[in-house]
């Protein structure tokens, strides 16, 4: 059962990191320069361990319910072996528990959550590094994220939180047919944003459907789901 699922696994990573390869050869850029951030959301922790031994480094979650059980239960040597990302919307309630256990918050939004944050990581003694989410559609409130404009004033809010360390910006390409086109407007707001604070240079964008645009457009972090652990299953 687990061999089989280990093949299952092997199989579409490689395919995943064939096309990452790939799309760094055509952009010119080093494969070692893109992080890949597995999305776990859905899936066992059994698969967490399956692909830490097939040499995945960086895990992503967006239900904090989910997240905070899943990393507990993974033993504490994988754990450690392991860099968890938070990239769900969050609500200033559940921020608080999310800092004390993920590694990185990409989806700060508002200052408030920043601050939500801030105080979890105080209580769990604890550091993140964080991304500001940005809104590249601005009709669609509903996926979250700050607007272009509001990213100055939000990095601003992060720099008063000792605990918090901006490391970029994040987004999620808007539907529609030209992912390329919002990734290029991403890579506009990320040059702003390293004016302001120079090391915040990653840009996580990219999924399964949308990598290789990514990539041309400069992506330091992909964010890859089904196309490695398969359709999602039906959310009992
Ligand atoms: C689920 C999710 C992904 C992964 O999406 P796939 O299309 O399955 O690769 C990436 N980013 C965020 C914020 C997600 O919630």
């Amino acid at each position: 059962m687990s061999g089989a699922r280990q093949e299952e696994l092997a199989a579409s990573l490689r395919a995943v990191r064939e096309r990452i390869d790939a799309a760094c050869a055509a952009a010119g850029r080093a494969p070692a320069d893109v992080q890949l951030v597995v999305i776990t959301k859905y899936f066992p922790a059994s698969d967490i361990g399956i692909l830490a031994e097939l040499g995945v480094t960086a895990i992503g979650e967006n239900k904090d319910q989910e997240a905070g059980a899943k990393v507990a239960e993974l033993d504490p040597d994988l754990r450690g072996r392991l860099t968890v990302h938070f990239v769900g919307q969050l609500q200033s309630n559940k921020a608080g528990h999310v800092a004390a256990y993920a590694d990185v918050v990409q989806s700060v939004d508002r200052g408030k959550i920043a601050r939500a944050l801030q105080r979890g990581a105080e209580r769990a003694d604890r550091r993140l590094e964080v991304t500001i989410q940005v809104d590249l559609d601005g009709s669609d409130p509903g996926r979250g994220g700050t607007l272009p404009d509001e990213v100055e004033q939000l990095a601003a809010q992060i720099g008063e939180c000792d605990r918090l360390r901006l490391r970029g910006v994040m987004a999620v390409a808007p539907r529609g047919p030209d992912p390329a086109q919002a990734f290029e407007r991403l890579a506009e707001v990320s040059h702003r944003l390293r004016e302001q604070v120079p090391g915040a240079d990653w840009i996580s964008a990219g999924m399964s459907g949308d990598l290789e645009q990514a990539i041309a457009a400069g992506a330091t972090h992909l964010r890859v789901g089904s196309a490695i652990l398969g359709s999602r299953p039906v959310r009992r």
